[in-house]
């Protein structure tokens, strides 16, 4: 198989509360033949979340058991609880020539371009640091002392935007999203690819 029969790796990062997860969810509506990679973590299920749709939800035990049987591509320790991609379903569903964007902290992105350094990274920027902590504000799911350490981990993230291919301001989800197809297509195009 050349590298023109295989999908494309996107991974969309960002510091917490940037809005990866509304972007990605506008993305299913209007990039429906992008496949969603599910990660797997050890924080507890939000309202609303479900097992294998939102994550896979694990114990510390059986997510230590994953990494020791190299089940997963990346992984990495974000406020306290483990969070990781699958290795199995991304490389599948490369080699059915499908794309598929996996929607992850800058750490295992960082991780993933190790393995993957064909892939195409995309960095979600919020509009400005003040509208960062609304939104992880207004979420109402995290403690005083977690919305202090996530705005702490994101100034440390966004330093790292420098190994990423494409920069977003996540002003509106829409624009977002289009940028985002617009990317895909141009990666379509390279000249390597066709
Ligand atoms: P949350 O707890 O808000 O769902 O996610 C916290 C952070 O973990 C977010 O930045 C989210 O993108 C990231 N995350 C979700 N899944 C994964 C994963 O599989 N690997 C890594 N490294 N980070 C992830």
């Amino acid at each position: 198989m050349t590298s023109k029969d295989r999908g494309i790796l996107i991974v969309l990062s960002g510091p917490s509360g940037v809005g990866k997860g509304t972007v990605c969810k506008a993305l299913r509506q209007c990039a429906p033949d992008l496949v969603y990679s599910v990660s797997a973590t050890t924080r507890a299920p939000r309202e609303g979340e479900t097992e294998g749709v939102n994550y896979f939800f694990k114990s510390r035990e059986q997510f230590q058991q994953l990494i020791q049987d190299n089940q997963m591509l990346e992984w990495a320790e974000y406020v306290g609880n483990y969070y990781g991609t699958p290795r199995k379903f991304v490389e599948d569903t490369l080699s059915t020539g499908k794309d598929i964007i996996l929607e992850i902290e800058v750490q295992g992105a960082l991780k993933v371009k190790q393995t993957f350094p064909e892939g195409v990274y995309i960095f979600l920027l919020p509009p400005s640091m003040d509208e960062l902590e609304n939104r992880i504000v207004g979420r109402g799911t995290e403690s005083k002392d977690a919305i202090r350490t996530r705005m702490s981990v994101a100034m440390d993230e966004i330093r790292l935007m420098e190994h990423y291919d494409y920069a977003i301001v996540n002003d509106h989800v829409e624009h977002a999203c289009s940028r985002i197809q617009s990317i895909i297509v141009a990666e379509h195009c390279r000249k390597d690819r066709v």
